[in-house]
Order: structure tokens, then C-alpha cells, then sequence
């Protein structure tokens, strides 16, 4: 076993005393001692200073100051070598106070020509051993505290500390910070690809190109799994995107290479800055350089973006998207239109089908259809009501389909029974079109077109307001469309008569102020 090595600084003015130090530790032959020699306080000091010595050997009584005084200063000056103080014969009590004051141990003149003094020697160089581990372990328990253990970066909990602390100065000083927040691309791959230890080959390496790439006052953290945190003090917005960009390109250029396996590995990059208008606290840096980076993903990857250009394309493609909803929202109202125009015009050859080639229905609801669409537009109500109306027109004599074919094709006048046959017809009509799930505007128009304004109609008998606008509308053209017609039963009579009939039942049968609305048609008409 190599010997070991141990440097002594003897501090001691008298001869035969140092002579008696050289050979008794001469005696160990395990240990090789270099001993160097100072004859006063002032030589030794200027020695020890360098801090080279594993060892002072100190006399109490030493030319220039007491030895005491001596060991204040050593101790003052941090060197952190262990000192054994010489005393006289009967002076223990001074040794005692010695090591009071920082000494490892004291030994009388006798002492020092016996097995005490390398006993003493030994201890305090075990001493000081032990002691020097014991520091080193603390230092590593404090790095381990705050370090991540793969990479050696930062920890997350010590990012928080250290963005908390940044954030406070630099708006005490009114200097920019800024953030760089980076995950690496499909990492999720590299280690299904490759298998974990590559992975972690590869989280250790980027702590490295990291390193490589950013100034010593700036912080470098593992914020996450394969994701990373710079904070940037004394660094503004343009100053943080460059050094992302070179960061980006630095990854994109890089080949991570460990044994036979090597793979790319690509990064997105978010930054934030303390210009962004939102930030008020350290939190918000954090979740705008979060944001930042979803958007550098959601680009395609491989990629930096600042909060600013998140901000506006999230903005674009929400407008984007709502132009996208309701551009889709109209074309299928118009498909919805369409539907239902053909299915009108499928119901009438139905019908026409089954009266076969009957196709008054047809014609008058046609016609019922233009007059009440005018009459419509003349009370200014909204178009999309315009075209529930027309259509209701339309639909409005289809239940007839459930009326017998010798009632409807009647030359001359209907019996009272067979009037009240007829009356079911706005009924039937409803529940014919009901199945058709597609007129839930348009059925309670048709259901009570021969309601009455003073309510002595059918089917409910309801009254003025109570029957639908769309309703009274309907009642008003039909009943025009009769007059001016030819029927089985009755020859057609002039749009005169037809007003003047109008405005004889205007309050009993029809709503006064719609029969006024449709006289103002007629007139401007004729
Ligand atoms: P994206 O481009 O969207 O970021 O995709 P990604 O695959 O990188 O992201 P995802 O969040 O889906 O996956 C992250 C992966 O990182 C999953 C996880 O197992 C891995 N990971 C996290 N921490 C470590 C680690 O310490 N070592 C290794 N080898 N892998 C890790
Ligand atoms: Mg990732
Ligand atoms: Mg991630």
C-alpha cells in the first residue's frame, strides 16, 4: 500500500524542540511527513497562507504574538487546517483554551517526544478528513436539491425560485426578462424507437447543446419530461428569439449518436417576454411561454413562436372558424330550403296523382301563396317568415287528400254534413305533414287557416291575437283567391267585390288592420 503523504507547517522558534518534532514523526514509517518550518507569527501566516499544509504544529509562544492571537487569525481567514497547539509544562490550562478557540487539540513540550504526538497528529488529520467529506456530502445534498439528476439542469421546484427571484428584480430595475420554453419533437418516438436509455442519452446531450448555447448569467432548468426552461435576465424579446432560433437550428442540425443507434431530434420553441402586454407576475411568463409553445407545435414543430404571434394567429383561426361554422350553418339552411320547396312540390303530384289529373289545389295554392307573400311584405314582417308563410300557403289545402273525391270534385252547393267533412281537412293536413318532421314553423298556420277574427272558426275557435300571425295572413288570401275564382259552384267575382266582401267581414272574420294592409295591395294593383 502507497504511503501517505502529509505536510506539517511547524510553527516554532526554539531548535532542539523542532529537531524533536522531525524525529519523533520520522518514526512512523506508513506515514510520509514534509515538514516545513516558521520561527515566527508572522512567517507562519505567510506561510499557511496558501493553504497547502494538511497540518499546523503550533507553539503558544512564538516570537511576534501569542499563539492564541495567531489561531484567531487562522481561524478568521477560513483556511480550514486543522491546528494542534504546543504548550509548556503546566500550561494545560491555556491549551484547553486554545481548543476553545478553534484548535483540534494541545500537547505539552513532554508530549511531543512521546506516541502522543502522532497519536494527536493522526487524529486531527482523521478529523479534518471526515470533516471534508461531511462538507462534501452537504454540497451534493444541496446540488441534488436543486439539480435534475439526468441532466444536471435545474430542477423545476429550483425554476420556480429562480424565475420568482428574476422576475421581482428585473422589474425593480426595470430591465427586460425573458423566457424560452423548449420540448423535443415526437419524443414519445425516440423512445419507442431507440428504447428509454436512448432517450435519456438524448435529454442528457440537449442539457449539453443547451449549455453550449447560453450566456452564464441566463438559467437553465428541466422544466418537465423532454421539456426545458431558459430564463433569460437582461434579455428582450428580439434578444430571446434569436438565441431560440439558434437553438432550434443547433437541434435541427445535430445527429444524437450513442453506439450503433443515432437518430435527429427536432424542438419547438415558445417565448415570452416581460414586454407582453398580459404579464403582470412571473406565473404569467410561464403561461405565455407555454401558449407560445402549443402554437410552435400546432405549426408543425420544429419551430419558434413568440406570445405575440400566438396571440394574433389563435385570434385568426377562431374568426377562421366561426366564418367556417357559418358558412356551413347557411349552406345547409339553403339545403334544408330545397328540401322542403321539393317536397311541396312532390306532396301536390301526390295529390294530383291520387284526384287523378285534379289540380285545383295545386293552382289555388299557388295562387294563395303569391297573395299572401305580398300581404306579408306589406306588414313588414321578417323574410325568413315570408317564406314560412309562402310555403304554409302552399301546404295549406293538402289534408283535402282525406276528403272524398265526390265532396271535392261536388258540382253545387255542399250540404251542411258534407261542409263539416270538408272542415277536417286543416286537421288531416297537419298530420300529414307532421311525419315529414320538416314544417314545425309552417304546421300551425295550415292547422288554423279557418280561424275566425271574433273566434267562431275551426278547429279551436281561437280569437284575434291568439290565432297565428301567419294564420290570419293565410285566412285573408284564401279567402280572396275564392271570391276572384271560378269554383264548381259559383262563377268568379271582380277584385272589387272581393275587397268590399274583405272589408264587410274585417273584425269578424279577418283581422281589420291585415284586411287594411291587403286593401292597400289590391288598390295599388289596379
Ligand atoms: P410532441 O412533439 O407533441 O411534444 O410529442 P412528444 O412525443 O414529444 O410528446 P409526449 O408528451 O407525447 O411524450 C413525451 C415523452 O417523453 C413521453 C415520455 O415517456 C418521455 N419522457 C419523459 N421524461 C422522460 C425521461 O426522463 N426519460 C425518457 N427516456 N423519456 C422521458
Ligand atoms: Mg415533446
Ligand atoms: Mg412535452
Amino acid at each position: 500500500m502507497s504511503k501517505q503523504n502529509i505536510s506539517i507547517l511547524v510553527a516554532e522558534n526554539n531548535l532542539p524542540d523542532i529537531d524533536i518534532i522531525k524525529s519523533t514523526l520520522a518514526g512512523y514509517d506508513d506515514i510520509n511527513y514534509s515538514i516545513d518550518i516558521a520561527r515566527s507569527c508572522t512567517d507562519a501566516l505567510a506561510k499557511a497562507a496558501d493553504n497547502r499544509f494538511d497540518l499546523v504544529l503550533m507553539n503558544q509562544h512564538l516570537p511576534g504574538m501569542e499563539g492564541i492571537s495567531m489561531l484567531k487569525e487562522l481561524t478568521e481567514k477560513k483556511l480550514g487546517m486543522p491546528v494542534i497547539m504546543i504548550v509548556a509544562e503546566g500550561e494545560d490550562r491555556l491549551g484547553v483554551q486554545a481548543m476553545d478557540k478553534g484548535a483540534y487539540d494541545y500537547l505539552t513540550k513532554s508530549e511531543i517526544r512521546t506516541e502522543s504526538l502522532g497519536r494527536a497528529v493522526r487524529r486531527a488529520i482523521q478529523r479534518k478528513k471526515l470533516e471534508e467529506d461531511i462538507k462534501e456530502s452537504l454540497a451534493k445534498l444541496e446540488s441534488l436539491a436543486i439539480r435534475d439528476g439526468l441532466t444536471g439542469l435545474y430542477n423545476h421546484r429550483h425554476f420556480r425560485e429562480v424565475i420568482r427571484q428574476e422576475y421581482k428584480k428585473a422589474t425593480r430595475h426595470m430591465q427586460p426578462l425573458s423566457c424560452i420554453m423548449l420540448d423535443l419533437d415526437h419524443f414519445k418516438a425516440v423512445n419507442d424507437n431507440h428504447g428509454h436509455q436512448f432517450g435519456d442519452f438524448v435529454l442528457a446531450q440537449s442539457a449539453e447543446i443547451l449549455r453550449r448555447l447560453v450566456r452564464d448569467t441566463d438559467f437553465l432548468a428541466r422544466y418537465g419530461g423532454e421539456e426545458f426552461f431558459i430564463i433569460l435576465p437582461s434579455t428582450d424579446l428580439h434578444g430571446a428569439f434569436i438565441l431560440a432560433e439558434r437553438i432550434r437550428v443547433a437541434f435541427a442540425n445535430n445527429i444524437f449518436r450513442k453506439g450503433n443507434i443515432s437518430d435527429v431530434v427536432t424542438v419547438s420553441i415558445g417565448i415570452s417576454s416581460t414586454s407582453d402586454d398580459n404579464v403582470i407576475s412571473d406565473e404569467d411568463l410561464i403561461a405565455n411561454a407555454d401558449k407560445s409553445l402549443y402554437r410552435a407545435k400546432w405549426r408543425g414543430r420544429n419551430n419558434v413562436c413568440t406570445y405575440e404571434e400566438a396571440e394574433l394567429e389563435e385570434a385568426a383561426s377562431i374568426k377562421e372558424d366561426v366564418k367556417k361554422i357559418e358558412d356551413f350553418h347557411k349552406r345547409l339552411r339553403n339545403i334544408n330550403e330545397n328540401i322542403k320547396e321539393n317536397c311541396i312540390g312532390y306532396a301536390h303530384d301526390i295529390l294530383r296523382d291520387i284526384e287523378k289529373g285534379w289540380d285545383y289545389i295545386t293552382n289555388h295554392s299557388v295562387r294563395v301563396s303569391r297573395y299572401a307573400e305580398k300581404l306579408t311584405r306589406e306588414l313588414l314582417i321578417s323574410e325568413e317568415d315570408v317564406n314560412v308563410i309562402k310555403r304554409a300557403a302552399l301546404l295549406h289545402d293538402i289534408g283535402m287528400v282525406g276528403i272524398s273525391s265526390e265532396i271535392l270534385k261536388k258540382n253545387g252547393k255542399l250540404t251542411e254534413e258534407e261542409y263539416n267533412v270538408i272542415k277536417r281537412h286543416s286537421n288531416i293536413g297537419v298530420k300529414i305533414m307532421e311525419k315529414t318532421r320538416l314544417f314545425e314553423k309552417e304546421l300551425p298556420i295550415i292547422l288554423y287557416h279557418h280561424e275566425r277574427f271574433d273566434g267562431s272558426g275551426y278547429p279551436h275557435r281561437l280569437k284575434g291575437d291568439t290565432i297565428p300571425c301567419g294564420a290570419r295572413i293565410l285566412a285573408i288570401a284564401e279567402a280572396f283567391d275564392v271570391i276572384v275564382s271560378d269554383t264548381a259552384y259559383k262563377k268568379a267575382g271582380s277584385p272589387e267585390n272581393a275587397v268590399k266582401e274583405l272589408k264587410k267581414c274585417a273584425g269578424r272574420q279577418f283581422d281589420p288592420h291585415m284586411v287594411n294592409a291587403f286593401v292597400r295591395i289590391i288598390g295599388k294593383e289596379q
